[in-house]
């Protein structure tokens, strides 16, 4: 027993699963063993040339110091005429925030608008940090699940019924990380009443908006009606669009007194974001957008590939994703089977480690995103190793029985 003793808040807050099963297999991969990794939703391009210029340009130029702690004036105008580019939302740059990725930028804002006990609606399956969040910030996490057949879409009865007088904001992640499914206007439009009804904030989770394919087009929710302007707080970055994983940038844009409260926050916790990241994020929003294409061209053709190559395992039943890079295949038929070693295969946690074992693939369990029985893929990686992988578990699975 040790001595050191822990904060109950830690108490329900689980390590984060795609980090968890990403860190295992680069662990076996150092270790010799040959395992190919479909856990982390990181694109494996590197980032683009000018971006990484305009970081060694600010180093050389002293840009070493200390900054707004919401970040550069230059960052902050960047981000919200992009917004209004993308959107064409108007945002003062004081209605903008930058933090350490999208993750931090979640965390805070999660802070500051949460009292003991205030529920966040988050349709199932969800990113695997957003109820761990919630409840850092003494939150209540309200899971709303979502099925296939509707598309992983909230239904209007659905949010009806999962509102209560605690209920404080509604997660849209669109397209969604673990699904891929996106909510075109018209989902959107069905949704938007309820949440002005009952002022519900929605929290934008953006992250993926720019990788969509095929005819799905992304929709900002705030730019639906003047009052949801008002109730919806926009969380982006560069990690996926930008290949950036690394640099850790996020922001968020919302109403002012939010973004003075992440303010508050952020001044006596992190302060900035680092300075010569600010500087190359400011290359990446005023720069070419040609490399986003190209890399979300190759992402759609590896999507086509891994969703056919799914499909074609027998009893795998896999959702078309509309954006992100992950796919979300059921593999619900193979649970409650047999390892050639007579061992049971009792879950989708048990399924991905029998993958990891004698597939030699890492894949991540359903559950961990509020979905049993589905397991998580990033095709953010090689076409070969997509199709070398897809291989893998196919064999894998026919030795189930
Ligand atoms: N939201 C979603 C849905 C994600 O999948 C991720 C994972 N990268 C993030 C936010 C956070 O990304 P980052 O912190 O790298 O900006
Ligand atoms: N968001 C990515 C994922 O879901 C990166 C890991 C993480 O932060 O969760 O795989």
């Amino acid at each position: 027993m040790s001595i050191v003793r822990l904060a109950s808040r830690l108490a329900p807050i689980k390590p984060s699963i795609t980090l968890a099963v990403t860190a295992k297999a680069a662990k076996l991969r150092a270790e010799g063993m040959d395992v190919i990794g479909f856990g982390a939703g990181e694109p494996d391009f590197d980032t683009p040339a000018h971006i990484k210029e305009a970081a060694k340009r600010a180093l050389d130029l002293g840009d070493t110091k200390y900054t707004h702690v919401a970040g550069t004036p230059s960052l902050r105008k960047a981000v919200a005429k992009e917004l209004e580019r993308a959107h064409g939302l108007r945002f003062s740059p004081e209605q903008v925030i930058v933090s350490v990725g999208a993750k931090h930028s979640l965390y805070n804002l999660f802070q500051v608008l949460l009292d003991p006990g205030d529920e966040v609606i988050i349709p199932a399956p969800y990113w695997v940090s957003y109820p761990d969040m919630v409840m850092l910030a003494d939150g209540k996490p309200v899971i709303l699940p979502t099925t296939a057949a509707s598309g992983f879409r909230v239904t209007p009865e659905s949010l009806r019924m999962a509102i209560t007088p605690r209920t404080r904001a509604f997660v849209l992640n669109s397209p969604s990380n673990p699904t891929g499914a996106g909510y075109d206007r018209a989902s959107l439009e069905a949704l938007r009443p309820i949440f002005e009804e009952h002022e519900i904030l929605v929290v934008s989770d953006d992250i993926y908006r720019r990788l969509v394919y095929g005819d799905f087009v992304f929709h900002q929710i705030a730019t639906l009606s003047p009052k949801m302007a008002e109730l919806t707080v926009v969380v982006d970055g560069l990690s996926k669009s930008h290949a950036m994983t690394g640099w850790r940038i996020g922001f968020m844009a919302g109403p002012k007194p939010i973004i003075d409260a992440v303010n508050t926050l952020q001044g006596q916790s992190t302060s900035n974001i680092t300075s010569i990241a600010q500087a190359a994020a400011v290359a990446a929003l005023e720069g070419p957008e040609e490399c986003v294409e190209v890399m979300r061209r190759e992402f759609d053709k590896r999507r086509s590939v891994m969703v056919d190559g799914l499909r074609s395992i027998p009893g795998v039943r896999c959702f078309d994703p509309q954006g992100a890079f992950y796919a979300f295949p059921d593999v619900s038929a193979y649970v409650g089977k047999h390892a050639p070693t007579g061992k049971q295969v009792q879950d989708d946690v048990a399924l991905c480690d029998y993958l990891l074992d004698e597939g030699k693939i890492a894949v991540v369990p359903g559950s961990g995103f509020g979905a049993p029985g589905f397991v998580r893929l990033s095709y953010a990686t090689s076409m070969e190793n997509i199709t070398r992988g897809i291989a893998r578990m196919a064999d894998a699975l026919s030795r189930l029985s």
